[in-house]
């Protein structure tokens, strides 16, 4: 009999979940960012290997909420553990003394699913660090989500703890997710790789357009931030800046589709859109019921 369910990875900020998706999934699906906060949904990579087929959620970070984008976060985030049949959390390495999830989500109860708690960045750890994380933690996994180490091990175990079930999705289905969410997430993503401070969290990215019946591909793409200071920040003297993204960001959608890209990308001002219902959800991110901003 076969066994198939959703694998939620959870943790804290930058411990490096969405790096272990893409390593697991083996595509770019996930955003990647040295800033904490990048991922803003829920994330769905789907690997089927053998008589085994895990869904895997990535989750945003699981932040005390401030304004609405972020109830947002966290409500999409304790929905992947709810949903869960098994957890992974992941914890940075260099943590001396990582807390159990319930700790770090704030959740009134522990998680109905079994949780697997896996160390990662151990590339970066040394011998002596390892060793007394290893006594504290003895059930724990240690594994590199940047070299793979650890992880096919990891798989096994999350494997043996998933239902037995048919499988949930067709076999060949890297994930259910549109490939203009991508797109849009691949757009943000670069983005944020050439901004700094206050702006990359008002930055959103919208897909107005997506033509795949012409060659080049032709995706029009907006990147909406809050103030028109931020628009300024994004243009760059003389548009440099903007020319630079829109480069970058047509070669990762290039790579990610397969072929020729021509990416229109502008910059628009939509006041306040974190703060603003109709906007969040304009963007695909879902509020908690009967919350809004
Ligand atoms: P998330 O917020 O949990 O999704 O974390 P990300 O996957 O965006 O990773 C946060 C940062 O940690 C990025 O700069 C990654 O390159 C880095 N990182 C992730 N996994 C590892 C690892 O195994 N080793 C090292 N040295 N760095 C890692
Ligand atoms: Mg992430």
């Amino acid at each position: 009999m076969s066994r198939a369910g959703i694998v939620t990875l959870a943790g804290k900020p930058n411990a490096g979940k969405s790096t272990l998706l893409n390593r697991i999934i083996g595509e770019k699906l996930s955003i990647v960012s040295p800033k904490p906060q990048s991922t803003r949904d829920r994330i769905v990579g789907i690997l089927t290997r053998g008589d085994v087929q895990m869904i895997l959620l990535d989750t945003p970070g699981l932040l005390n909420p401030r304004y609405a984008l972020q109830r947002a976060m966290r409500e999409t985030a304790l929905a992947a553990l709810r949903d869960a049949d098994v957890i992974v959390h992941l914890v940075d390495g260099a943590e001396r003394d990582p807390p159990p999830l319930a700790d770090v989500a704030h959740l009134a109860e522990p998680p109905r699913a079994p949780v697997l708690l896996a160390v990662n960045k151990s590339d970066a750890l040394e011998a002596a660090e390892r060793q007394r994380l290893a006594a504290l933690h003895p059930e724990a996994a240690f594994i590199s989500a940047t070299t793979g180490s650890g992880v096919e091990e990891l798989l096994e175990r999350v494997g043996t703890l998933l239902p037995e079930s048919p499988f949930l999705y067709p076999e060949d289905e890297i994930s259910t997710q549109s490939v203009r969410f991508f797109a849009a997430e691949l757009v943000r993503e670069t983005a944020l790789e050439q901004l700094e401070d206050e702006v990359p969290y008002s930055v959103a990215c919208e897909i107005e357009e997506f033509r795949e019946s012409r060659s080049p591909l032709y995706i029009r793409a907006v990147l909406h931030v809050e103030r028109e200071s931020q628009k300024r920040i994004l243009i760059g003297e003389g548009g440099r800046r903007i020319r630079d993204i829109g480069r970058e960001a047509r070669r990762k959608l290039e790579a990610f589709l397969g072929a020729p890209v021509y990416l229109d990308l502008w910059v628009k001002v939509l006041p306040n859109w974190r703060r603003t219902t109709s906007a969040l959800h304009r963007f695909g991110y879902h509020l908690p019921e009967g919350q809004s901003s």
